[in-house]
């Protein structure tokens, strides 16, 4: 257990909270915007991380795009916002991307976190797996799958790192949209987000260990 502490005790979590100035993200149904949803999860998980010893590198920290100087054009500020936050998690190649959303949908009645992650790292189904299963225990009658996005996003096509992309809830749904406009009902999805990447980083620290005894016992076997 203290080796599984040590380990980790400097991860990076880059976390990464979608939309922000000009791009609102989906509006909710009582008037909420997702960007400032996503921020204030962002800022509580990012506080909890580093009370718990964890370096967090976050994409912004206010409600703001962060396209270049000098680009004009809403499009073109969309691409070069989306250019540079990539920069920025390339830069931290030993991280882990969380990128924080609400999801919407056409019909009301669809409600809950969903998990969305890709291929490009062999952890990312564990991960996206054991956060789903914390985001069940957190919304009763949460029974959503994670979600492939391979070729999908921007970002998480271009991200190599263990990455996962959280649906927190649908803000299209009324019980959603309330919980997450309530402030004590974000800190418990950022102590949630929270519990899923220490139970996510203990089992790689399991994983390797098994992987090194593995490679002894085949090794011996040799012999
Ligand atoms: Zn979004």
């Amino acid at each position: 257990m203290i080796n599984v502490c040590r380990e980790y005790e400097t991860a990076v979590v880059k976390t990464d909270a979608r939309h922000g100035g000009l791009d609102s993200g989906c509006v909710a149904i009582n008037g909420a915007y997702e960007k400032d949803i996503n921020l204030d999860i962002v800022k509580d998980l990012g506080a909890l991380l580093s009370l718990n010893g964890y370096e967090v590198i976050y994409t912004r920290e206010e409600d703001i795009s962060i396209y270049d100087d000098g680009v004009e054009g809403i499009r073109n500020q969309k691409i070069s916002d989306m250019e540079n936050r990539l920069d920025i998690i390339k830069s931290y190649p030993d991280s882990v991307f969380i990128s924080v959303h609400q999801n919407q949908f056409t019909k009301s009645e669809y409600f809950g976190g969903q998990m969305f992650y890709t291929t490009n790292n062999s952890s990312n189904y564990r991960l996206a797996k054991t956060m789903q299963e914390l985001f069940a225990g957190l919304q009763p009658g949460n029974d959503r799958e994670i979600k492939l996005i391979d070729n999908g996003l921007y970002l998480f096509k271009e991200t190599e790192q263990p990455a996962l992309l959280i649906e927190c809830g649908f803000l299209s749904n009324p019980t959603d949209a309330a919980n997450l406009s309530d402030a004590q009902y974000r800190k418990k999805v950022a102590f949630t987000i929270l519990t899923g990447l220490e139970k996510f980083f203990s089992e790689e620290v399991k994983n390797k260990e098994n992987t090194e005894i593995g490679e002894t016992e085949s090794f011996l076997y040799m012999q």
